[in-house]
């Protein structure tokens, strides 16, 4: 047996389960079965042709050599951007720790408290660093939550102010390029006119609704904005402020000079550059607006017990985001990340993030002094770490720089900007120095006295991060126990399954990990020339190629940070597409009903209607529907979106006549692949007649859930499409009639990227189309074990057979008073996280295996629901004192001096002999949701500050 094959370590079955799990499926071989599942007339006829998978060891010989084309410069280009130090403590406890990385997205709240409360300390940080009340966690990056702004504050504009049409938006000529950008792509197709100027010469008109503001400038200049926000709120005028949330720790808060709306990245908090993301961005704004943040909000409520605990708050998002009523189509965003920058903020604390601002500004200082003493100017009169230079010639200075490999951003002929970071040493400041003293010709000076340069005006007064969390674990021991205390409260891969239907969360393997803590991938900047990025920009072609190759389509762009995102994109190409036609008219989205609540989000932001089409009791389209609806609209039909296979996990058949009727009337196909770990190597989107698609890599592609992102969600489309894919203001990418950006960055999260290209090189075509069959074949093995059981499942294929995940009803257990909530509480105490609760239908669990889940594990599953299923039959609805309501059980409830329960403390918490072996101990007891988004708080401080006993 060849061991080092990559494949045998990914997909969970072992040869010898394969007879076991055939017979129980009644399937003579697993090619019988996959004929059995997919309808021929879309299996591909080819293998896919990708080259030959690695193994581990040479893969990652491989990935080094590669990482070495990447030049690691002195990068002080800024705009957004910083070289920063990832505290070790830190990296190895979280990046590196699959108890951390390889979470779900907080929903079961029982087991989930750690990552609650790192994304909670997050929250706080960010409300004290911006003075507002309010943070959510997180977005997606700076761009995006600065577009989130503005489509918030247009949601919120009055009613008068809706009535007579207000709809233009301020933008400063100091904010950053790549927002700029994404601002553009999103005033489109809600028709916000966008005005552009200076903050100093604004005429305050009541005909705009807001303004961003960019705080610092994007070269460094600091404004005292407080005038500006007092006359635009006279006007009812909202002001978004763009800040940089390391500069907040020694400036004065927006919340203080009156901002509605604080957004910006915690990149520089800790997180690698990693040539763009994936970095977490955060959105801060007022009490009053709380019902309108986009994104998740953690929050704090009480247990059964009345035990503090935190939960997600007020809007349950993802799957159940508000369709069409959606002015945010957020889903999967960026907690790991936010994670670590929240953790970075505990490590240093209030006392150690000044003397980390200190640090970068009293540097910069010197550097302005030194400049000064050789007669070179900088125009900032007040700036934090970055100066903008006048110099004779910038491309003389150019090429002085990077031959001492140093990077500085070139404005235009006569001006530079540099932007100093945490790591700028004294020494770094000599080299910086001796550029200027070179390329103007003159002797360099090294002043080292720092007076700063902040008037009253804009320098912080208030106090922040008083809170006990950040006051408490500086030495490492704490720390590094601080971080294993909130790991251990949550479930993760590292414990049991966790059978998202959906959301495939597979294996994310060590290796494919392994390479994102290598210098060489985190510390390049997104805006470097991309010469020095060439390590880079092969691993990103390899990739595109690769998901070229899946999907069967022509051009892959990486740079949306999500599937949602990804929807946005190919939507907002498709609108590109019948433009460039001059049937820039057509504006009909059809969706079916059983759509993830993201589709409809995005149609609505790319401005398009969305028309829904129903689903036949068999869970397939409906035909006559869908013929109707598309015949009707034939004149403005732009596209429909369809999920395959279907949300409910089912092939179906006439996908090829469905895509056929929308291209005979006009439009063009989005297919949502988030089901793509279904198709890979036996069919593929542009085989069933798909123009465009998006993949979440964090899903079929390996990348791991982070607790709720990071994520990559490019989009593959067809040649048509091609040149309308985005692009990006600093460094051209995208089609040549690129759309303006998704992102901030031209390859969005191009870190993450390198797991992808890690998961798809390792299992070559075999092991991919292995593990597409395994999850196949996984996921048809429950269903009949379940269906044995007495469970009904909804939804099957012609022959009877589930695709990769299938939907188990729970509406049955009503008449036992059971609810499909009772039942994915109860799991906990089996070890397990619920499948995906009540979508695409209400009251079922979806589950969905994976390929890397082997037999045993399966069958504890099944073992689990099967168990709970018996233990329903005993409940009866006039009597919910059972075992079932009362769940989770909680260790302290077990070992308390008393129990009054009606059934055995060993029935409660050790129901089945494979739980003594392995316990999970939820760390609180069912929470209340509702009382939770009465008493809205979404800091840390401590509850009783909140609450009345
Ligand atoms: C996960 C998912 C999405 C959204 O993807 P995100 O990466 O979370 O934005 C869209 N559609 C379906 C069917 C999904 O499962």
């Amino acid at each position: 047996m060849n061991t080092d094959v990559f494949a045998k370590r990914h997909i969970g079955i072992g040869n010898k389960d394969l007879g076991t799990m055939l017979k129980k499926v009644g399937a003579s071989s697993l090619d019988q079965l996959i004929t059995e599942t997919i309808p021929a007339d879309i299996r591909l006829e080819e293998p896919l042709d990708l080259a030959p998978a690695m193994d581990e060891h040479s893969f990652l010989n491989h990935l080094h050599s590669v990482s070495q084309k990447n030049k690691l410069f002195k990068t002080y280009i800024g705009l957004g951007y910083h070289d920063t130090i990832t505290p070790s403590v830190i990296k190895r406890n979280i990046l590196e720790n699959p108890g951390w990385y390889t979470a779900y997205t907080p929903y079961q709240a029982e087991i989930a408290q750690g990552r609650l409360e790192a994304l909670l300390n997050f929250q706080t940080v960010i409300t004290e660093l911006t003075g507002m009340e309010l943070a959510n966690a997180s977005l997606l990056d700076e761009a995006t939550a600065a577009a989130e702004a503005m489509t918030m504050l247009f949601a919120l504009r009055s009613r008068a102010q809706k009535k007579q049409g207000v709809q233009k938006f301020f933008v400063s000529e100091e904010v950053l390029p790549q927002t700029v950008s994404l601002l553009k792509t999103r005033a489109i197709p809600l028709e916000i006119e966008l005005v552009f100027g200076s903050h100093t010469d604004f005429d305050f008109d009541p005909a705009y609704f807001g303004a961003l503001l960019q705080y610092p400038g994007k070269y460094g200049a600091i404004y005292d904005y407080e005038g500006f926000v007092t006359k635009a709120h006279e006007q009812e005028i909202k002001v978004a402020v763009a800040a940089d949330i390391m500069s907040l720790v020694l400036l004065k808060s927006p919340g203080e000079f009156g901002a509605d709306v604080v957004v910006g990245t915690t990149q520089r908090f800790g997180i690698p550059l990693g040539y763009g993301g994936p970095h977490a961005a955060f959105f801060a704004t007022r009490e009053a607006y709380k019902r309108n943040i986009p994104g998740r909000i953690i929050g704090v409520t009480k247990d059964l017990d009345g035990k503090r605990a935190l939960r997600m708050a007020l809007q349950t998002r993802e799957q159940h985001i508000k369709r069409d009523k959606a002015t945010s189509n957020i889903c999967t965003a960026q907690v790991l990340l936010a994670v670590m920058a929240g953790m970075y903020a505990v490590y240093h604390g209030p006392g150690g993030l000044k003397y980390i601002a200190n640090k970068i500004h009293g540097r910069t200082q010197q550097l302005a002094q030194s400049l000064a003493a050789m007669g070179v100017g900088q125009q900032n009169t007040q700036y934090f770490d970055t100066l903008n230079i006048k110099v004779t010639d910038s491309a003389k200075l150019k090429a002085i720089a990077e031959a001492k490999e140093i990077n500085f951003h070139y404005i235009d002929g006569k001006h530079v900007s540099v932007s100093l970071n945490e790591t700028t040493s004294d020494l770094d400041l000599e080299a910086i120095i001796a550029c200027f003293a070179e390329a103007e010709g003159v002797k360099a000076e090294n002043h080292s006295e720092t007076t700063t340069v902040l008037e009253a005006s804009v320098a912080r007064t208030q106090p922040f991060m008083e809170m006990e969390v950040f006051n408490r674990y500086h030495s490492e021991t704490e720390m590094m126990r601080y971080i294993k205390k909130l790991e251990r409260k949550d479930l993760a891969l590292n414990h049991s399954m966790i059978s998202l239907g959906s959301c495939t969360m597979k294996l994310n393997a060590a290796t494919e990990m392994l390479p994102l803590s290598w210098p060489q991938w985190g510390g390049v900047h997104p805006f470097v020339p991309v010469d020095q990025a060439a390590g880079y920009q092969e691993v990103l072609a390899s990739l595109e190629h690769q998901l070229n190759v899946i999907t069967g389509f022509a051009g892959t762009s990486l740079q949306p940070n999500s599937g949602a995102q990804g929807e946005y994109a190919g939507l907002m190409c498709i609108r590109a597409y019948h433009e460039s036609r001059g049937e820039g008219h057509r504006n009909i989205c059809i969706i079916p009903a059983s759509a993830h609540g993201t589709n409809p989000a995005s149609a609505v932001m790319a401005g398009m209607k969305v028309v829904v089409t129903k689903t036949d009791e068999k869970g397939n389209i409906d035909l006559n529907d869908l013929a109707e609806k598309a015949e009707k609209h034939k004149e403005n039909l732009s596209a429909l979106m369809v999920t395959y296979p279907s949300t409910h996990g089912v092939y179906e058949s006439s996908i090829k006549q469905i895509t056929q009727l929308i291209h005979d009337n006009g439009g063009q196909v989005y297919m949502d692949g988030a089901n793509m770990n279904a198709q890979v190597g036996l069919t593929n989107p542009a085989n069933i007649g798909a123009d465009v698609c998006h993949l979440n890599l964090h899903k079929t592609f390996a990348i791991p859930h982070g607790g709720g992102g990071p994520g990559v969600g490019p989009i593959c489309v067809a040649p048509q499409l091609v040149p309308f894919l985005p692009g990006n203001p600093v460094i051209p990418t995208g089609g040549d009639q690129a759309i303006t950006a998704i992102s901030a960055a031209p390859w969005g999260s191009a870190l993450a990227c390198l797991i992808s290209y890690a998961y798809i090189s390792l299992l070559g075509e075999k092991g991919l189309t292995d593990s597409t069959r395994a999850a196949i074949l996984n996921a048809n093995y429950m269903k009949e074990r379940l269906v044995d059981g007495g469970f009904d499942v909804l939804y099957t294929g012609e022959q009877g057979r589930a695709a990769h995940e299938m939907i188990v009803d729970c509406r049955p257990f009503k008449t036992n008073g059971i609810e499909v909530t009772d039942i994915a509480k109860r799991l906990m105490d089996y070890g397990f996280h619920a499948p995906t609760v009540s979508f695409p239908v209400a009251g079922t669990l979806m589950i969905e295996p994976t390929e890397s889940e082997g037999l045993a594990e399966l069958d504890r599953f099944c073992d689990a629901l099967l168990a709970i299923k018996n233990e329903i039959e005993s409940c009866h609805a006039e009597e919910p004192n059972n075992v079932l309501k009362n769940a989770p059980h909680t260790l302290e409830m077990l070992t308390a001096d008393s129990w009054e329960l009606p059934y055995s403390r060993e029935k409660a918490a050790y129901p089945l002999a494979y739980v003594t072996e392995n316990k999970f101990w939820p760390s609180v007891r069912r929470v209340d949701e509702a009382f939770g988004d009465r008493n809205l708080i979404c800091s840390c401080a401590p509850i009783e500050d909140f609450i009345e006993a």
